[in-house]
């Protein structure tokens, strides 16, 4: 791979992880915070089977105006309160420009959502606010269009950008996106930049995420985001593609020797 390999580091203190060279980054949690017990229950579960950071969206881009949208800052509270009481840096989406020193005040980093791979006032702004960035893959944006929106964020001053392939819309519609595991070689002999997989939404199907996020360590990726719900069933968003916490714990397990064989601690 690069010579340079960038790895970045997320949180401050004893919960800081870091995100590429032998690292393992394992990012999990709810689609949303929902309430303070819900993610305070997700988020010992993640812990304690091994996750390195917890997320959670407080302002969520939905597909239809009257989906749930998260709750703002409320939401930002309870997540960082949440990340501080068990241990784990957090990370969360910002949508808006005008919303960004409210996110970076509580987010360890700052995701930017699939939508708004291409909103480059965003990618511009986020690049001068002094956070790690997780830049999700565009719905439809191909590898070197992804790249070049990784390009604004670099070019802004932030040089603590992770890229996430989180599947892409194709002709198929039996699982939710098409989860490009090509752009994890690809996008890692090409450039210096982490590369995590979220093939919770890349897959949209909760028994599907496991054998890809096997599959997604295998071909080299830096680490994984990954949806877990106290009670999918009841999820706010995206119930059907999150992890019971007990699947969770087994995919942890069944990671390790994945992992071993990539020379991933
Ligand atoms: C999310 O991570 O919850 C999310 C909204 O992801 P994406 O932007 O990849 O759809
Ligand atoms: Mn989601």
């Amino acid at each position: 791979t690069h010579p340079h390999d960038t790895v970045v580091h997320i949180g401050s203190g004893e919960s800081t992880t870091a995100i590429g060279g032998t690292a393992l980054a394992i990012i999990a949690g709810p689609c949303a915070v929902e309430t303070h017990d819900q993610m305070l229950n997700t988020a010992r579960a993640v812990k304690a089977a091994g996750a390195s950071a917890l997320r959670a969206g407080a302002f969520k881009p939905r597909t239809s105006p009257y989906g749930f949208a998260g709750h703002g800052e409320e939401g930002l509270k309870i997540l960082r309160s949440v990340g501080d009481e068990v241990g784990l840096p957090v990370v969360t989406e910002v949508m808006d420009t005008a919303d960004i020193d409210t996110v970076a005040q509580y987010a360890d980093a700052l995701q930017i959502g699939a939508r708004n791979m291409h909103n480059f006032a965003l990618l511009r702004a986020v690049g001068a606010a002094g956070k790690p960035v997780l830049l999700k893959r565009g719905i439809a944006a191909k590898i070197d269009e992804w790249l070049l929106a990784a390009e604004y964020i670099l070019a802004a001053g932030n040089p603590d950008v992770v890229l996430v392939e989180r599947g892409i819309r194709t002709f198929e519609t039996a699982t939710r996106n098409t989860l490009d595991l090509n752009a994890v070689p690809y996008v890692r002999q090409r450039t210096h930049l982490p590369v995590l997989v979220d093939p919770s939404h890349g897959t949209g199907i909760r028994d599907l995420v496991a054998p890809m996020a096997l599959a997604s360590v295998a071909c080299g990726a830096d680490g994984l985001l990954i949806e877990v719900h106290e009670d999918p069933e009841q999820a706010l968003s995206d119930g059907a593609q999150s992890l019971y916490p007990a699947q969770f714990d087994g995919l942890m397990r069944a990671l390790a020797p994945v992992a071993a064989a990539v020379g991933r601690t």
